[in-house]
């Protein structure tokens, strides 16, 4: 009698517990972050996102995978197209999607419902050289062979725009190869490339791997055409690539860049975006932990710089209740 008394109790006080439960378990929302390649950074930023919200899964439902893809252009273009949640992209990338004013981005392709909700780390246009093809300016790259960067990757698009700065075009290369930054390191060194691009921040383990299988360097990327790019647009910056990050490169590179942003759609609710916002911010340490690059990060530039779409209101709210805007 006792016993069965005692399971009674038990069942009901399980059943009581299920159904509390199941009242308040939040629904199940799975959202999906754009990156990069796999050995870039910004596959380690989506990863790093996506660590910090699956820790609250249990009372936000929100489950959130960051699979690697072709970058910038990639992200952007599969968010507006509804196939991802929210991807990382360069600054001049997010600014040229939202006002459609390079030819990736013309007519129905422009994204104006694109919004930001912060940048990242700095990215250096970066170009590393096998020591062996004697490339001591971006100018000797006239005539070799070098890998442009993959389509829908930010360095593909960023080196266009510094060919027609400099009024060139890829057929003043020998060979303009389109390799994955996953590839381009082993095709540097295996001698099928004199060169290669990457809008990267710094330090990471693509270039570190470039430098020390095959002898090579940093490349600077300077003069009259990039100083006009600097001035005209507010997406770029000057950059220097210290000396000593990397092997065979002493001196500081000179050359310039963007900023890593992370950008979603006005389409996706407030809710999603606060709780991913909340997420990184209310464990800031531990992110910028998560990779080297990250080091200098502050949440006031964070949310200041780099972001020409408008703020998602989802991230806006938050940044509100931590005085970080008006
Ligand atoms: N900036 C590159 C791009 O837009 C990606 C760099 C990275 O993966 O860290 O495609």
């Amino acid at each position: 009698m006792n016993l069965i008394k005692t399971f009674t109790a038990a069942f009901t006080l399980a059943t009581l517990a299920t159904g509390v439960q199941a009242q308040s378990a939040p629904e199940e929302k799975f959202i999906t972050i754009g990156t990069g390649g796999q050995t870039g950074v910004y596959y380690v930023v989506g990863q790093s996102i996506c660590r910090l919200v699956n820790r609250d899964t249990a009372t936000t439902g929100i489950k959130c995978t960051a699979p690697s893809t072709g970058g910038s252009v990639a992200n952007v273009n599969a968010i507006k197209a509804g196939d991802m949640t929210m991807g990382v992209a360069q600054s001049d990338i997010q600014y040229h999607a939202y006002n459609g004013d390079t030819p990736e981005f013309e007519g129905d392709k422009k994204f104006d419902k694109e919004r930001a909700i912060f940048s990242v780390h700095p990215e250096p246009f970066t170009v590393v050289a096998r020591k062996d093809a004697n490339i001591a300016t971006f100018d000797d790259l006239k005539g070799k062979r070098v890998n442009v960067g993959n389509p829908g990757s930010g360095q593909l698009a960023t080196m266009q725009v510094v060919l027609d700065a400099k009024g060139w075009t890829m057929g003043d290369f020998a060979l303009a190869s389109e390799l994955k930054p996953a590839e381009q390191s082993a095709a540097l060194g295996d001698n099928k490339v004199d060169a290669i691009v990457y809008t990267v921040g710094h330090p990471n383990g693509s270039i570190q791997e470039a430098t020390s299988t095959v002898e090579a360097n940093l490349v600077p990327v300077e003069g009259p055409e990039i100083d006009k790019l600097v001035e005209e647009n507010p997406y770029y910056a000057k950059a220097v690539i210290p000396g000593g990050m990397y092997a065979g490169t002493d001196a500081d590179t000179n050359t310039f860049g963007v900023k890593a942003t992370f950008v979603t759609s006005a389409d996706v609710p407030d809710d999603v975006v606060y709780e991913v916002v909340k997420a990184v911010f209310d464990n800031f340490d531990r992110f910028k932990g998560l990779h080297p690059a990250f080091a200098n990060l502050t949440p006031e530039a964070m949310v200041a710089e780099g972001n020409s779409a408008p703020l998602h209101p989802g991230a806006e709210k938050y940044y509100k209740e931590q005085g970080w805007i008006q």
